[in-house]
């Protein structure tokens, strides 16, 4: 191992005798990244190279032996933030930059864990749960304690439990008083059962990282020690954004040297809402008396107009420190505000702005769309991909989220009855009360008859094979998707999906999901009919979906980003589109609701967040009338446009408001094109037949020919008193037959209706 310290100069540097990590630092920058020993707080506004500091402090720190890669630690934000910062690490040390312990608090703290999970009960490969799996948990534990999980949904359960451990609070620290109501007062007991079950899982879930790490550090002097003792240095990017347990995570490690190095600005403490704790990065000082702290205020990143606008937006926050930031660049391109007629005329103007942007040799990697929330990307990916725009989203596409691609299914299998994989995704989702055993047997039944999942669902609803609760459940399935299939041409799609959505229980599933993610997976699903309403049949609809998720390939010439402000957080762009700054989007009118004047300021840090991702250029937008789940609305500009000052924004009104309203809104991109009809290859008649019948159109007395099976081929003859065994209730006698269909009096069980493919010959036993 090369222990040398790194010796990069670059040319400037040759001459000046400075290592090339010091080479054009300002004077507090300098101070900051040359201030190795003891508590050091850099609080500075956006762009002013706090994130340029850390990295040039570690390289300071081992070229001047203060400490090797393996003393230090250096906390980032997200996983992208730690890719990013270990590449220019790498650039700057070498390749000893591999030895340091880099990363997110929730890897670093998996690391640790590994290391000592005995001490928490654990084995070091414990399973890391994903929601799912926690959801799963959490209402096994719900059903053995008798608790209704219509009342109390089981995510509402995982939110408190991760709230407290984001406050470091383990079950032992929950008095039932803290609980409140929540499942009828038992959330704390439930908290004890769950971390108990997670233990003899041997699984931990995202919270119990740090939390054990914690429980660890307080209990185990000895462990605390051993990573005090070598963690000499700790560093810590995005430090507003910190919560209790992350707080005293790093106090306990930085409790033997002091050498806590934190970076951050309060004014962009945008994780409220998650747990962070702005109080963090202002108590500091407090925390650590001896702290230096280091102001930066030349902003480094974006021109004259840009910073003015940011700043003066943002000296409206009354919960502020303050600060001043001045910037040696020119003074660019003003602010520019438009306003359009409608959401379709913002996001053809943003697009052919970018394309305008491309064709005068912009890359595209340098332009982001920053939106506040999620489902505002659709309008946007459905623009780009219209006109072959590449683009990549950070964070999940829109009809890649989990609830779009649930809504998908409904909609695909009443499209194409034989879509298995679609029937498979939704047959107990909502939960319908079929079990992992019902289910077992239907895949059993349509594999043996080679049969489509819901034609074989059909059939067994008719039959004996399964328990009477999964039998209906499968019964009033089959009959709701016969129903909407025969609506299919009906009614114009849109009304079609609100109508499954509605009637299937799926949008009441998310209403009564107390989740912190549940209404914006509503907001997506009333996206979903907006973008339906663009077509005029379910299968045009469905054929331009499958051309939306064949784009995968990343494009080598650059691709436009788009992604919410949160993500946006340390990044940086030439040009940056802030579209939708309307009342009620932007400021959220959740937001406000919820958290009134607090939650305002914390809207407002956002934008300010957004505004100062630019180097060039800032294109805010709003438009007055849009569709905002799915019902149109006049909208009025956000209040952050009111408070931009008039001298660093140009309004730009003339392209979009009142001209472009008359152009009128873009075609839809693809009209009828249904070509995905029953009777397609690979399925039979028979559902069609079970449809009219769950219809309620009369049953003919010869019912059995109502579609058991077609035409597999697989039809067994058996004669009528021919002896049988049943999987299930055992021998029988044979009373009638019609292909795949028999009548069999069972010995133990009476006379049921069953499914040849289950049964064997008595000789053949
Ligand atoms: P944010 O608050 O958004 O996280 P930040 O304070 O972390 O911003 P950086 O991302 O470190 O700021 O720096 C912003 C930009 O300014 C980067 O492109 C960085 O390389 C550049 N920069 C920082 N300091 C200097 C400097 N002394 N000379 C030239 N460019 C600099
Ligand atoms: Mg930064």
């Amino acid at each position: 191992m090369d222990n040398a310290p790194p010796d990069t100069y670059d040319d400037d540097s040759q001459q000046t005798g400075r290592p090339v990590w010091l080479t054009g630092l300002n004077a507090p920058q300098e101070k900051a990244v040359t201030t190795v020993s003891g508590p050091l707080l850099v609080l500075s506004g956006a762009g002013t190279g706090k994130t340029r500091v850390l990295t040039s402090r570690l390289a300071q720190l081992v070229a001047s032996r203060t400490a090797m890669p393996w003393n230090i630690l250096a906390v980032t934000f997200t996983n992208k933030a730690a890719r990013e910062m270990k590449q220019r690490i790498s650039d700057l040390v070498g390749p000893m930059s591999e030895q340091v312990m880099l990363g997110t608090f929730h890897s670093l703290a998996a690391r640790m864990l590994r290391k000592h999970a005995e001490l928490v009960g654990l084995k070091s490969d414990f399973t890391i749960l994903d929601t799912d799996d926690q959801i799963r948990l959490i209402k096994q534990l719900m059903d053995a304690e008798g608790l209704d999980i219509k009342r109390w949904p089981p995510r509402m359960l995982m939110a408190q439990f991760g709230s407290w451990k984001d406050r470091g609070l383990g079950p032992d620290k929950i008095g039932i008083a803290d609980a409140g109501d929540i499942a009828d007062g038992r959330a704390a007991s439930l908290y004890k059962l769950y971390q108990q079950r997670l233990k003899t899982l041997n699984a931990a879930d995202f919270g119990d990282l740090l939390l054990h790490m914690l429980k660890i550090f307080t209990t185990h002097q000895d462990v605390l020690e051993i990573y005090q003792n070598r963690l000499t240095h700790i560093m810590v990017d995005e430090y507003q954004d910190t919560n209790v347990a992350q707080y005293l995570w790093l106090r306990l490690l930085a409790q033997k040297h002091h050498n806590l190095c934190c970076v951050g600005d309060d004014d962009q403490s945008i994780y409220g809402w998650r747990g962070a704790e702005v109080g963090n990065i202002l108590k500091f000082e407090k925390d650590y008396p001896k702290a230096v702290t280091v102001r930066l205020e030349q902003n480094y990143r974006s021109t004259g107009h840009i910073l003015a606008a940011a700043s003066s937006l943002i000296a409206q926050n009354e919960n502020r420190l303050g600060k001043t930031l001045f910037t040696a660049d020119d003074e660019g391109e003003r602010v520019a505000i438009s306003g359009y007629w409608d959401g379709y005329d913002e996001a053809r103007n943003l697009s052919s702005t970018v394309e305008g942007l491309m064709n005068s040799g912009h890359s595209l990697n340098d332009i982001a769309v920053l939106v506040r929330a999620g489902f505002q990307t659709r309008e946007f990916e459905e623009r780009f991909l219209a006109i072959g725009l590449p683009y990549r989203v950070v964070g999940t596409r829109f009809y890649e989220r989990a609830e779009i691609r649930d809504a998908m299914a409904y909609l695909r299998l009443v499209n194409q009855p034989a879509d298995d994989l679609a029937c498979e995704r939704i047959i107990n989702t909502p939960k319908r009360g079929l079990g992992a055993a019902s289910l077992q047997t239907l895949h059993a039944f349509a594999r043996s008859t080679e049969q489509p999942l819901l034609a074989a669902a059909g059939g067994l609803a008719d039959s004996d094979e399964l328990k009477p609760q999964a039998r209906r459940a499968l019964q009033r399935f089959c009959s709701s998707i016969a129903g909407w299939y025969q609506q299919r041409d009906k009614m114009p799609p849109a009304d079609l999906a609100r109508m499954i959505l509605d009637e299937s229980g799926y949008t009441e599933m998310w209403q009564k999901d107390k989740a912190p993610d549940a209404p914006a997976r509503l907001e997506n699903l009333k996206e979903l009919i907006v973008a339906i309403e663009e077509f005029d049949t379910l299968g045009g609809f469905l054929e331009h979906i499958s051309l939306v998720m064949d784009n995968e390939t990343p494009n080598p010439e650059g691709e436009v980003t788009l992604m919410t402000l949160h993500a946006a957080k340390g990044l940086e762009y030439d040009t940056v589109f802030l579209p939708g700054w309307e009342e009620g989007i932007f400021p959220s009118q959740r937001t406000l609701d919820e958290t009134g004047g607090a939650g305002l300021e914390e809207e407002r840090r956002l934008a300010y967040v957004g505004i100062t991702r630019a180097r060039r250029n800032v294109h805010i937008s709003f438009a007055a009338n849009r569709r905002v789940h799915g019902l149109w609305q006049s909208s009025i500009p956000s209040r952050f446009v009111a408070e931009l000052p008039k001298d660093h924004i140009k309004e730009d009104f003339t392209q979009g408001l009142g001209m472009s309203g008359a152009i009128g809104r873009a075609e839809p991109a693809m009209s009828d094109s249904a070509t995905t009809r029953i009777g397609k290859p690979g399925y039979g008649p028979g559902w069609q037949r079970m449809a009219s019948r769950s219809l309620g159109s009369p049953s003919a007395p010869q019912r059995d020919r109502d579609g058991w099976l077609q035409g597999t081929g697989k039809t067994v003859e058996f004669q009528k008193d021919e002896r049988i065994f049943h999987q299930k209730f055992g021998m029988g006698s044979v009373v009638s037959s019609d292909a795949d269909k028999l009548e069999i009096a069972f010995d133990k069980a009476g006379v049921k209706k069953v499914v040849a493919s289950f049964i064997k010959r008595a000789s053949e036993v």
